[in-house]
């Protein structure tokens, strides 16, 4: 039932205990990151755990501005792997790990998959991409460690997905939400009866993007399986940070590995026990790339008292949304401010611009409004029809997702008289 009883089950003081040692460990280590060595981060007088709210805070800014290397805090001789936020905007965010980090990581995730049920009979297909993104060879590492079959189909090409479920039996997938919806409504428009065409069907891991508890429910009912919640980012390795166990009653988030606050994304201060706030993680265990109080802009609350399955990790409640303007589509991680230095650059295009974001069938819906530029007389269909084209090739290329594109007239879109409304989510989650 456990992967590692001893860490899973760990006394909540002896795990205080460890995550003293840790912390005091990592902050000697990041203080020979430029980055942290410039904020005097071993200077810190840290003897317990709450003195963590002395030192400063990390965000993705930072991570930016330290780029490529001002947080590697061991020799790059020790590094072996880089991986990046799977945000597409300028200045890309890195994650550097050493040997032992790929190590732990691996770790973490052989124990979210134990933990949900999989064995080293299963036969695992991963439908999440590979290569910079962190949920391909973050669940596949895992997956590889308990022994299972490891079928690194990647996403899309819905067909040959479906055609490996079947023909080598596959027990367990893993699937942002999106995709698995899709691949309902893929396998219902063929006329295929789920449960009867992939009888070995068992398990499905869904994370990297919010989702509802519908949504779970829509999946599970449709396969007749059961669906686990997968949450991480990639500054914190990606996937294996906090997951479901069998009670499905929030995300265990292995605190041997991560130390975790939640804060008022206004005023940073603690919020009181139970209330919601932002997550702020600190790593516990990275060797190259240490992080202290990186703010993970997610919304959550920390569940009272203590789960059944013995564990006696936090439990995470599920995702509610971000203190930023970050937009997550099909797994992609989008700002407003991509869209906008595309829309600037295209002479026609006027000022104001909205993005409204819709549920399509079961898939992720984004339409640009933009205004036309009333200086910028076009009065002939063709025209608009190529400035139109133009607009949604040149934002395809920068988001990755292909959006429609709406052409206004000058004016037409409401102006707010504080902050501008940019996106409105009209998501159904
Ligand atoms: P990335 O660093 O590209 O992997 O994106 C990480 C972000 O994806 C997180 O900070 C969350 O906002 C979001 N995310 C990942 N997993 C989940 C999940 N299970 N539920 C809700 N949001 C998630
Ligand atoms: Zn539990």
């Amino acid at each position: 039932m456990y992967w590692d009883k001893e860490i899973e089950c760990i006394k909540k003081d002896q795990l205080k205990e460890l995550q003293l040692q840790r912390l005091k460990d990592t902050l000697k280590r990041a203080a020979n990151a430029p980055f942290y060595k410039a904020r005097g981060i071993g200077d810190y007088n840290i003897q317990d755990l709450s003195d963590i709210r002395k030192l400063p805070l990390t965000t993705k800014q930072d991570l930016r501005d330290a780029y490529p290397y001002g947080m590697v805090c061991t020799s790059l001789d020790k590094v072996i792997r880089l991986h990046s936020s799977s945000g597409t905007t300028g200045i890309p965010t890195v994650v550097y790990h050493s040997a032992k980090d790929i190590d732990m990581w691996t770790e973490l995730v052989a124990r979210c998959m134990y933990m949900m049920g999989v064995r080293k009979h299963d036969v695992f297909v991963n439908m999440i991409g590979y290569g910079l993104f962190t949920g391909g060879l973050g669940l596949h590492y895992g997956a590889e460690r308990l022994g299972c079959l490891t079928i690194p189909t990647g996403p899309g090409n819905t067909k040959r997905q479906l055609k490996f479920m079947k023909e080598f039996g596959a027990t367990v997938i893993h699937v942002i939400p999106s995709y698995a919806m899709y691949l309902a409504d893929s396998i219902e428009s063929m006329g295929i009866d789920p449960k009867k065409e992939f009888p070995t069907f068992k398990y499905a891991i869904m994370g990297a993007e919010p989702y509802s508890e519908e949504t779970r429910k829509k999946v599970e009912d449709f396969f007749g399986i059961d669906a686990f919640n997968s949450y991480g980012l990639s500054e914190m390795n990606g996937p294996g940070v906090a997951f479901e166990c069998t009670e499905k009653n929030g995300t265990h988030i292995w605190e041997d590995a991560y130390l975790i606050e939640i804060i008022d994304p206004d005023t940073l201060e603690p919020m009181p026990d139970g209330e919601e706030g932002e997550l702020v993680i600190t790593t516990l265990t990275r060797e190259s790339m240490p992080i202290i109080r990186y703010r993970t802009k997610d919304l959550t609350t920390i569940l009272p008292g203590e789960c059944a399955c013995g564990r006696t990790h936090s439990r995470l409640r599920r995702i509610t949304g971000r203190s930023d303007d970050m937009m997550i589509l099909k797994g992609v991680n989008i700002f407003p401010i991509q869209i906008e230095s595309v829309l600037i650059g295209i002479p026609g295009v006027g000022r104001n611009y909205q993005i409204l974001l819709e549920t399509k069938g079961n898939n992720d819906h984004m339409i640009v409004k933009v205004e036309l530029d009333a200086n910028f007389f076009i009065d002939d269909y063709k025209s608009l029809e190529n400035l139109r084209k133009k607009i949604t090739h040149e934002l395809r290329d920068e988001i990755l997702i292909t959006p429609e594109v709406d052409l206004c007239e000058p004016g037409s879109i409401p102006v707010a008289q504080g902050k501008a409304v940019r996106v409105i989510d009209n998501r159904k989650l």
